[in-house]
């Protein structure tokens, strides 16, 4: 039996963030219903197609999965669990802005086996939310996490970002402190990177917002992960942070470039040597799903070259890296077959080091990723 990961699309938001340019939709909810038709039909239609797989996790994103109906969620969960052979304790994670959720609501979604709840509140400070977007005050986090814990949830997860317009070192340790104080499990840190078509794209093409410079950028970086460090949450990812155990499995499975399938309208999948991923807009979505039309805009065969290569990169991403072990059960041939030149460049810059059992970056070498990425790019 293989393992694998479910990934659930739930497209639909209050109001479109200013930074964000996910497949995400405001205004859309009488769709909510169809949609969720679709998507029950979408997962009927892989019955009896993983048949070899046990899935060890379920991951609820969007968009805005707490805006749907609990009632609705467990409908899809017990759907999953019907139709594929699903772990018992299978990480079950839903996505929730705060202001979003209420106790009830999510004593319902623990009882249909959600066991973890990832949590987007970006940043403490009001004015920085409010740049950015977001539907919540800095106090609904609080009430959020309540909830959670009284619905029996142990599984908490924070997202929060630096790299703001106007954001100071200190700000964004308050914001640290503010999710360290909570006593949660998992915080996820992303640099804010503004994309083109976003209303923040163009405040900034207009001048009307500056951000950090790359100095300042790194420096916050550095702080943060410290700052978790301190307080019990050990990096295990690039961007992660976890008190040891709580380490996101859903994300552990992209990261070691494991299989996933994506259901729901932009949901990305990699199975069977492909990579592919359905329309985007919702109404396509449902309409290709409903009349059993081609529902893919992107599909891409991976072959062996690439997959080596997407294994080196993301398993990279990884403090602990990769097993050669692993690597030599996927591949058939030692890391040091293909890759032999580039590690030991590498080991002689101090960026990367063979411990033995894995490969990993050294810190120097998380920092400048990017160039350690260019060593292994071309070698097969
Ligand atoms: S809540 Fe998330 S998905 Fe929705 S608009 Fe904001 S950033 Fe995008």
């Amino acid at each position: 039996m293989h393992s694998i990961g479910l990934y659930i699309h739930f497209p639909f938001c209050l109001r479109k963030c200013n930074y964000c340019d996910f497949p995400s939709f405001q205004g859309m909810d009488e769709w909510i219903t169809p949609y969720i038709n679709a998507l029950c039909r979408e997962l009927q239609e892989w019955k009896g197609k993983l048949t070899d797989y046990r899935v060890q996790t379920i991951y609820l994103g969007g968009g805005t999965p707490t805006l749907i109906p609990a009632e609705q969620i467990a409908y899809v969960l017990n759907l999953c669990t019907s139709i594929f052979h699903v772990e018992d304790d299978a990480e079950i994670t839903i996505e929730a802005n705060p202001g979003t959720v209420s106790k009830e609501q999510l004593s319902v979604l623990k009882d249909s086996g959600v066991n973890r709840l990832s949590i987007g509140l970006q940043a403490w400070q009001e004015r920085h939310l409010k740049t950015l977007g977001r539907i919540h005050r800095n106090k609904d986090l609080l009430y959020s996490v309540d909830f959670a814990r009284d619905a029996g949830l142990y599984n908490i997860s924070i997202d929060v970002m630096f790299g703001l317009p106007g954001q100071t070192v200190d700000e964004w340790l308050e914001t640290l402190y503010r999710v360290c104080m909570l006593g949660i499990e998992h915080v996820s840190t992303y640099s804010l990177k503004v994309e083109e078509g976003t209303l923040l794209y163009t405040w900034l093409n207009r001048g009307l917002i500056s951000l950090p410079t790359q100095e300042e950028d790194r420096s916050m970086y550095y702080r943060g992960r410290d700052y978790l460090h301190q307080h019990g949450l050990e990096q295990y990812e690039i961007s992660n942070f976890a008190v040891p155990g709580r380490e996101c499995i859903h994300n552990l499975i992209y990261w070691n470039n494991g299989e996933y399938i994506g259901f729901g309208s932009g949901a990305h999948s990699f199975f069977n040597k492909e990579r592919f991923s359905n329309y985007k807009g919702i109404k396509k979505y449902i309409d290709a799903v409903m009349t059993g039309s081609k529902r893919t805009e992107f599909r891409e065969r991976i072959d062996e070259v690439n997959e080596r290569f997407e294994t080196i990169m993301l398993g990279l991403r990884l403090v602990k890296g990769i097993s050669k072990k692993s690597f030599m059960e996927r591949f058939g041939r030692d890391i040091y077959y293909y890759y032999g030149e580039a590690i030991k460049k590498l080991e002689e810059k101090n960026l990367l080091i063979d411990d033995g059992r894995q490969i990993r970056l050294t810190t120097r070498g998380m920092d400048v990723q990017n160039t350690v990425l260019l060593e292994f790019m071309g070698l097969n």
